[in-house]
């Protein structure tokens, strides 16, 4: 007979429910224990659902689409830093595989990225014009699990600064096809203008985010366009800028003033009732399994520690229509030696990870 898992908690199946253990009976949660006969193997600490990084990139680096093994290796990464669930904001190679697999997180896909013509990071994106948007949005709409990733910024070198990528109008009849198809439309946006046109076009989400000013933030909070800021990645602005220094100013004095003030940007947005998720952009430039580091930063950001906890985890999977800790749901699970709520921190060191009911890592 299979070996149950006693897991004896605190069990934080949401931001104020703790309950005294939970039991994994053939890879699901359930919150009775098994009848007699079953070897029960016993795992203390706090239960967390499967932390969520709702902004990574699988099968994807620097360089554009890598091989299979990498792409393992990342999700892999991943899994042993307690993220069981990703939501991969845009990546050119094919990882369906990785479904198959009840050793590595889920995914949820957005396709692949869809940019501008050359304004955009080389072999990342499908790189179109606006007459061509519409039809690529359903294309991608209907490869992805239901989610769309446009290029919504990026620096246009005949201004020598960013620029939205798209008329207004163009992306508000693509946002529009994505909602016919079923998914919902988020977008890689820094600057300040690209943010007023993708929430009047009617957008579900917003990457980075930087660029918020008090009215799109209102616009935002009053329309639930939910932000992923991933403050690990924003860290990284001098570095991305610094090669344009001498070239493209402008440019590159608009990225520092960015970096300088994400903090209260996203504090303000906070402040103002945006939904805001936890997401660590790995797989272009940065490396896999950030997920505690941003968790850490969102606090500096005006986030509690149970905010920060929610935006990873419960808040985070009711987001994205998956389940967190409830009766005959997936085993997807992090235990944890501290309580999460006190300090995010406990999460960058999981005791134990259960995934679809066995312990791995
Ligand atoms: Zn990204």
């Amino acid at each position: 007979m299979a070996t149950v898992l006693h897991l004896t908690g605190p069990v934080l199946a949401g931001p104020d429910e703790a309950l005294d253990e939970l039991w994994v009976i053939d890879g699901r949660i359930s919150l009775t224990p098994p009848g007699p006969g079953h070897d029960v193997e016993t795992i203390e600490g706090w239960v967390l659902p499967g932390l969520v990084d709702a902004h990574c990139h699988v099968g994807l680096d620097r360089h554009g689409a890598v091989d299979a093994e990498t792409s393992e290796q990342q999700a892999r990464t991943d899994r042993d830093a307690g993220t069981l669930l990703i939501r991969d904001a845009g990546s050119p190679a094919d990882t369906r595989w990785i479904d198959e697999r009840d050793d590595l997180p889920k995914i949820i896909r957005a396709g692949r990225h869809i940019a501008r013509t050359k304004r955009y990071i080389r072999n990342f994106a499908h790189e179109i014009e606006p007459e061509q948007l519409v039809s690529r949005v359903r294309a991608e709409a209907r490869a992805g699990d239901g989610w769309v990733k446009l290029v919504g910024d990026w620096i246009d070198r005949d201004l020598g600064d960013l620029a939205p990528c798209w008329p207004v109008d163009v992306l508000t009849e693509a946002i529009a096809a994505a909602h016919e198809e079923g998914a919902r439309v988020t977008a890689h946006c820094f600057g300040e203008q690209s943010l007023h046109d993708f929430a009047a076009a009617g957008t579900d989400c917003i990457e980075h985010a930087t660029g918020l000013v008090d009215e799109t933030i209102e616009a935002f909070a009053r329309r639930g366009i939910a932000i992923v800021p991933t403050l690990v990645n924003i860290e990284t602005f001098p570095r991305i800028a610094e090669p344009a220094r001498e070239k493209f100013p402008d440019y590159h004095r608009h990225m520092l003033q960015l970096h300088e003030r994400r903090f209260a940007t996203i504090a303000a947005a906070h402040e103002a009732g945006v939904p805001i998720y936890v997401g660590t952009d790995a797989g272009g430039s940065l490396p896999h399994g950030l997920v505690a580091q941003e968790m850490e930063l969102l606090t500096r950001a005006g986030m509690t520690h149970t905010e920060a906890l929610a935006s990873a985890t419960w808040g985070a999977r009711d987001w994205l229509r998956r389940p967190g800790i409830a009766e005959g749901e997936d085993a997807d699970l992090v235990v944890l030696d501290s309580d999460p709520r006190e300090d995010v921190r406990a999460c960058a060191t999981p005791r134990s990870i259960v995934l679809r009911g066995a312990t791995v890592g």
